[in-house]
C-alpha cells in the first residue's frame, strides 16, 4: 500500500536542503520499493506571504491526510515584528503540532567519529555518541494550569505555573521511548525529579508499569540534575532518555551541543498514530540562505527517521544513515564542518554524494 509523505520546504535555506533530502527519499523509494507518493505542501514564513496565514487550509488538510511530514525550517528577518503573533512564521509550528497532536519529540544526539573534534568536550568522550531523548512535548509545566500572576495580600505580586501529568500522558510517552528503544540499544533512562515533585513520583511509577511490557529493555531512573551533569562527564552510557517537557527542553538542547555540529542534527515529533513530522534540529540559517552552502545532512537523516518511524521501514532508514556516514569517511564536508585535509562541498554536491553512495550500497 502506498505512503503518502507531505514535503514543504519553509523559509530561508529551507529549500536548499529540503531539495537534497528529497533527492535521497526519491533514490531510497525506487531502490527499495517503499511505494512513496510525494505531496508539497507550504507552512511558515513564504505559506504567509502567499495565502496569508503560515499553516494554510490547504496544508492542513494535506498534513492530516500525510502518513509523514517532511519539513525544511521556518523563519527570518523579513517577518520579524511585522505581523500579529499568530500569524508569524513560526506559530505555523505551534499550529501544525498541536492541529496533528505531535506529543512525542524525538531528538537524537549523534556525533559521527569522523566530526568528534567539532565538541566542545574531548574527542574521546563523544566519538560514537548516539543518545535519542524522548521529550513529552504537549504537557506538563508549559500548558498545566493553573497559571498566572497574581497579588498577595501583602500587595507583591507572585508567578505560579502548575506542573501535571496524567496517567495516560505519562503511558504514552513511555511507549514511544521503549518502542524506539526496542529498536536501538534496548535501554531507556527516564529522567525526573521524584524526591521533590510528586508529579515526578507518578512518572516514575507509570514508567515502571509500561517496563513490564518490554522485557528486552532495560529501565533506569536519573534524577534530572544528575542527567544534566552525566550528559558532560559520561554521555555515551545513555541509549533512550525520556522525560517530560520541561527537562526535555533544557536536556535535548544540552545534548545536541555535545556534538558541536548544529547543520547534523535531526528530529521527529510523533503523534499516538505513526504519523509524524520530521525536521532539522537547526533554523533557517537566514545569513546563509540561497547560496548553496548549507548543509543538508540534517534534513538527510530527519527522512532517515520518517523512513524508520513512520514507514516502518528500519533498513532502508539505517542504509540512509551508511550513506551520511560514508560520505565523511570521503572526507567531504560542507562549510559548517569543514576541517583541514578535508573537501569542501556545496549544498547540492553533499545530497549528490549520499545519493552516490546509497545507491553503491549492495
Ligand atoms: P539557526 O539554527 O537558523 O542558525 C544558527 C547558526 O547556525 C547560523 O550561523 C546558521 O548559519 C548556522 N546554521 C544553521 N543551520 C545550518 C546548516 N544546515 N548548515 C550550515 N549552517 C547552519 O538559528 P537562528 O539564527 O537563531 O534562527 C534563524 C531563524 O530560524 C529565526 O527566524 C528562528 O526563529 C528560526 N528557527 C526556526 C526553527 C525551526 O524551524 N524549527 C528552529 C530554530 C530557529
Amino acid at each position: 500500500m502506498s505512503k503518502n509523505v507531505l514535503i514543504m520546504e519553509g523559509d530561508g535555506i529551507g529549500p536548499e536542503i529540503i531539495a537534497e533530502a528529497r533527492k535521497v527519499l526519491e533514490a531510497v523509494n525506487d531502490k527499495d520499493g517503499l511505494g512513496l507518493d510525494f505531496v508539497e505542501g507550504m507552512l511558515g514564513g513564504r505559506a504567509y506571504d502567499k495565502h496569508g496565514h503560515p499553516y494554510p487550509e490547504e496544508t492542513r488538510e494535506k498534513a492530516r491526510a500525510a502518513d509523514a511530514i517532511l519539513f525544511g525550517s521556518v523563519g527570518g528577518p523579513q517577518w520579524d515584528g511585522k505581523t500579529e503573533r499568530h500569524l508569524r512564521p513560526e506559530a505555523g509550528l505551534l499550529d501544525i503540532r498541536s492541529d496533528l497532536d505531535l506529543f512525542a519529540n524525538l531528538r537524537p544526539a549523534i556525533t559521527f567519529e569522523q566530526l568528534a573534534d567539532a565538541s566542545p568536550l574531548k574527542p574521546e568522550l563523544v566519538a560514537g555518541l548516539d543518545i535519542l531523548i524522548v521529550r513529552e512535548l504537549t504537557g506538563g509545566i508549559y500548558f498545566g494550569g493553573p497559571r498566572g500572576v497574581r497579588t498577595l495580600e501583602n500587595g507583591e505580586r507572585q508567578g505560579f505555573n502548575t506542573d501535571v501529568y496524567s496517567e495516560s500522558e505519562i503511558r504514552r510517552i513511555g511507549k514511544v521511548a521503549f518502542d524506539a528503544a526496542q529498536k536501538r540499544g534496548k535501554k531507556v533512562c527516564s529522567v525526573d525529579k521524584a524526591n521533590v515533585m510528586e508529579v515526578s513520583v507518578l512518572w516514575r511509577e507509570i514508567m515502571e508499569e509500561v517496563a513490564k511490557d518490554y522485557p528486552d529493555v532495560e529501565l533506569s531512573h536519573m534524577y534530572v540534575d544528575n542527567a544534566a551533569m552525566q550528559l558532560v562527564v559520561n554521555p555515551k552510557q545513555f541509549d533512550v532518555m525520556v522525560t517530560g517537557n520541561l527537562f526535555g527542553d533544557i536536556l535535548s538542547d544540552e545534548a545536541s551541543m555535545l556534538t558541536g555540529s548544529i547543520g547534523m542534527l535531526p528530529s521527529a515529533s510523533l503523534n499516538e498514530g505513526s504519523q509524524g513530522f520530521y525536521e532539522p534540529s537547526h533554523g533557517s540559517a537566514p545569513d546563509i540562505a540561497g547560496q548553496g552552502v548549507a548543509n543538508p545532512l540534517a534534513t538527510i537523516m530527519s527522512a532517515a527517521m520518517l523512513l524508520r518511524y513512520s514507514i516502518g521501514a528500519g533498513e532502508s532508514a539505517n542504509r540512509v544513515e551508511a550513506a551520511v556516514s560514508q560520505v565523511l569517511d570521503q572526507g567531504l564536508r560542507t562549510g559548517d564542518i569543514m576541517s583541514e585535509g578535508m573537501t569542501q562541498v556545496s549544498t547540492a554536491e553533499m545530497g549528490d554524494a549520499v545519493v552516490k553512495a546509497l545507491l553503491a550500497e549492495s
